[in-house]
């Protein structure tokens, strides 16, 4: 049976290493580079690690996997009919086809956005890292975990950092928590301004409605466009993102989408977590075990060196069972939590709290 998969980010590859003996799997990516971390990226770009670093995996490795890989083959059509992929590199077919084209950087849509940088990819990182190293400061747009890692490690390595965002809260939390976050990363050397928004860029600075911020480097990191056009242009599916089940299923026979590109009951997963979490649950059922994917937000951060994991639901009703966690109630039940500080305390209250604590 052959198995193709779009997309050598986590999903695509963790799919592909479970798969490799029950399938011949091949791999379509269309950068010209073996897969990478993009969580590891703002910690190459602070200048913690060298970038050979960011790749786990060698093109030895995939070959020993028996996984060919195609590298700079970007997929442009599934042809349902005939059960082939076609690719700038020629047709590929497939018995089962798995879509993981992950999603890109959101582009802000302000005058003189050309002025403004985005980080998703290792180009992108190998860019800002150059500009940073000459400008030695950095404007950061965004008040989501991509900011606040980049922000942290930055200011961590010595660079003065800004970090601009619209609302008052940082990750959609509360004021308390967000208040903690805040403080951590300000004690790292982050400036911060909130309630600002974006107003225009130009070459040496950014316009906001509470006046004008002088910093040439300006990257923004505030939120994803899922990838489905590969869908969409093939008759499958889509909302914001490739619909899918608890299965996996897309709407066409023998597709699936698993990752950032995959929309499940409403939500896209956006974290290397979710996606690996996803591809191990494809991996049994494509290998005809019982399995569904249960959604169940849970991601664990760095920013600087302060460790915040947000688990289960992280709204409504909440109080601190110590102070370092916060714990949130949803009909007199424990429906999520949020732990500053101490991840190994956070494994242990994802496990309670997945396996429904009262
Ligand atoms: P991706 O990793 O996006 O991979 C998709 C691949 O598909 C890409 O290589 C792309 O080139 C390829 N592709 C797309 N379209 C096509 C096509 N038509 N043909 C062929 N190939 C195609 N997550 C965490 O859990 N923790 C973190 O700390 C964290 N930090 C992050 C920091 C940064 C700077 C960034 C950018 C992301 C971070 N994330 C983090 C998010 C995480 O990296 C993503 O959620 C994850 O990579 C999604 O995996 P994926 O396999 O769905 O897609």
């Amino acid at each position: 049976m052959r198995l193709v998969i779009v997309g050598n980010g986590p999903g695509g590859v963790e799919l592909a290493k479970d798969l490799s003996e029950e399938f011949e799997v091949t791999i379509v990516e269309k950068e010209n580079l073996p897969h990478y971390s993009k969580p590891m990226l703002s910690h190459y770009i602070a200048g913690f690690l060298p970038e050979e670093r960011l790749f786990p995996y060698s093109l030895d490795w995939y070959e020993k996997k028996g996984i060919t890989l195609l590298l700079g083959a970007e997929a442009k059509l599934v042809d349902r009919l005939r059960r082939v992929l076609v690719t700038s590199a020629g047709e590929v077919p497939y018995d089962v086809l798995v879509i993981a084209t992950g999603a890109r950087a959101r582009e802000p849509s302000i005058p003189g956005r050309e002025h403004i940088l985005t980080l998703r990819t290792l180009s992108d990182a190998r860019l800002i890292k150059e500009r940073l190293e000459k400008e030695g400061e950095i404007t950061i747009l965004g008040g989501g975990f991509i900011a606040l890692e980049l922000a942290g490690n930055l200011a961590k390595a010595g660079y003065t950092v800004r970090l601009v965002h619209r609302r008052k809260t940082l990750l959609g939390l509360d004021d308390e928590l967000s208040g903690r976050i805040k403080e951590a990363l300000e004690g790292a050397g982050v400036e911060f301004h909130l309630e600002t928004n974006a107003l225009g860029a130009d070459g040496e600075g950014l316009k906001t409605d509470r006046g004008y911020i002088k910093g040439r480097l300006k990257v923004c990191a505030f939120g994803i466009v899922p990838n489905k056009e590969l869908a969409v242009r093939s008759g499958i599916h889509a909302g914001r993102g490739i619909l899918v089940d608890d299965h996996l299923r897309t709407s066409a026979r023998d597709v699936y989408a698993i990752g950032d590109c995959a929309e499940l009951g409403g939500v896209i997963g956006g974290t290397a977590k979710t996606a690996v979490e996803q591809a191990k649950v494809l991996a049994r059922i494509l290998a005809g075990k019982e399995a569904n994917y249960v959604p169940f937000r849970s991601a664990f951060f760095k920013f600087a060196d302060f460790g915040v994991a947000i688990i289960g639901r992280t709204k409504g009703q909440a109080q601190w069972l110590d102070e370092d966690t916060r714990v949130f109630y949803d009909g007199g039940k424990v429906s999520g939590a949020v732990v500053l500080g101490d991840m190994k305390k956070a494994f242990r209250l994802e496990k309670a709290i997945k396996e429904g604590l009262p």
